[in-house]
């Protein structure tokens, strides 16, 4: 850590100890509904835009205040270790608000500073019934019409769709058979007349997700992000974000959570030998992550190595939660204080990470593809 950071994190935590009223929902685990929980954090993102906080690293161009990603990727993790949960609606703007920056400026000027201050929720809409690893094949239709594309389709596992007003929307509006080429992303509206949303439930118990039905939907020529037939390129680009920076959110989280485990050490069987294990694979995950993001933060382009990344984030929510559970045991699932609670839904969520974003299975193929150069199986 530079004397830089150093500094920043002190001052974030001088500033953090004098606005903690503001943070109070960020102290337990969220509330199971979705909607209500992104509504109790907003106090909390509205002090952290009002500080500047969450404004670092954000071109001055679209609101922000200059500086590096790495910087506020500081902040996040002095938040955590402050005890508290970083705020989830911004992991989609982590990760969409890079695309939007680089795509769609004038997008992002609009939209960045309301969703970085909790007055919009957005969502990506990529997935589909039947496209989801093989995502080059999705269905859903963008039509040019006059200055505008008509939008029709389904997309599902739409992360916090039910909560969000606007969608990065991936759509086919190349010839059916056009593959990855034929893509555009958009900007949609999910208030736009013909936009059907519905919540979908997970294990959690949580509805994280949602389908969303687009039935002749009108999209504006302005609101399409990056180019006509480039939509493959601002989700790959996006990926970037979505499989590392996202994980260094995480690794700062699961943190947090380990060391709520260790103050109870002592009482648990086998904690020192399980704790130690998670400890390790959490901190195998923050050397990966700190330097993905401070690559991303210098504008490399990073190529198939971001899979590792993504593995490693999904084992180790997987380890972390396993290690909670066996020492737990049967607490976990039985008792009903806010502890178990907490982690029964972070157990629960810790199996889908090695699905959502690029599946596991098919990020091994690519490491052992694209970094390994081992022959390709059947
Ligand atoms: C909680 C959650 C949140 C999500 N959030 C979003 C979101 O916000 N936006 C969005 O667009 N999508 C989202 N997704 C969807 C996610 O990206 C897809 O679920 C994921 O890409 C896998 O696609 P699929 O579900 O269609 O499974 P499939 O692609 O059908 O895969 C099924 C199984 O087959 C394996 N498989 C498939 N192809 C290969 C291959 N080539 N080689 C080896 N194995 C293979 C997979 O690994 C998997 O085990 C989310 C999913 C979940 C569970």
């Amino acid at each position: 850590v530079s004397e830089d950071l150093e500094t920043l994190v002190a001052s974030f935590e001088k500033w953090l100890s004098q606005h903690r009223a503001d943070f109070a929902a960020l102290e337990s685990h969220p509330a199971v509904d979705v909607v209500a929980a992104i509504a109790n954090t907003v106090p909390a993102l509205r002090a952290l835009y009002d500080g500047g906080w969450l404004r670092l690293g954000w071109p001055e161009s679209v609101g922000g205040l200059g500086g590096s990603l790495v910087q506020r990727a500081a902040v996040m993790e002095a938040l955590s270790a402050a005890g508290y949960a970083v705020p989830e609606v911004l992991s989609a703007v982590e990760i969409v608000g890079a695309m939007l920056v680089r795509y769609a400026p004038a997008l992002a000027a609009i939209h960045l500073p309301a969703a970085l201050r909790g007055d919009e929720v957005w969502c990506q809409g990529f997935s589909e019934p039947d496209a989801g690893s093989d995502l080059g094949s999705l269905r859903t239709r963008a039509v040019a019409d006059g200055d505008g594309f008509i939008a029709t389709g389904q997309k599902m596992w739409s992360t916090f769709g039910h909560a969000a007003r606007y969608c990065a929307l991936l759509a086919r509006t190349g010839d059916r058979d056009s593959g990855h080429r034929g893509l555009t992303m958009f900007w949609v509206d999910l208030r736009s007349p013909g936009v059907t949303v519905i919540p979908m439930a997970c294990a959690s118990g949580r509805s994280e997700t949602a389908e969303i039905f687009l039935d002749d939907v009108r999209v504006p020529g302005t609101r399409v992000i990056g180019t006509v037939g480039g939509g493959w390129e601002a989700v790959m680009y996006l990926m970037q974000f979505e499989r590392g920076a996202f994980a260094w959110m995480r690794q700062a989280d699961m943190l947090t959570d380990l060391r709520s485990l260790l103050g109870r050490a002592d009482a648990l069987d086998g904690a020192a030998d399980a704790i130690g294990k998670a400890y390790l694979s959490i901190f195998a995950l923050r050397s990966l992550a700190a330097r993905t993001v401070s690559r991303l933060a210098q504008g490399v382009a990073l190529g198939p190595e971001i899979s590792v990344d993504k593995i490693v984030l999904g084992t180790t929510e997987q380890l972390v939660a396993d290690t909670a559970r066996e020492l737990l045991w049967p607490g976990l699932e039985l008792d009903d204080d806010t502890e178990a609670g907490h982690w029964r839904e972070a157990w629960a969520f810790s199996r889908i990470t090695t699905i959502y974003g690029g599946a596991i299975e098919v990020q091994r193929d690519l490491v052992a593809e694209r970094l390994l150069g081992l022959p390709r199986g059947r």
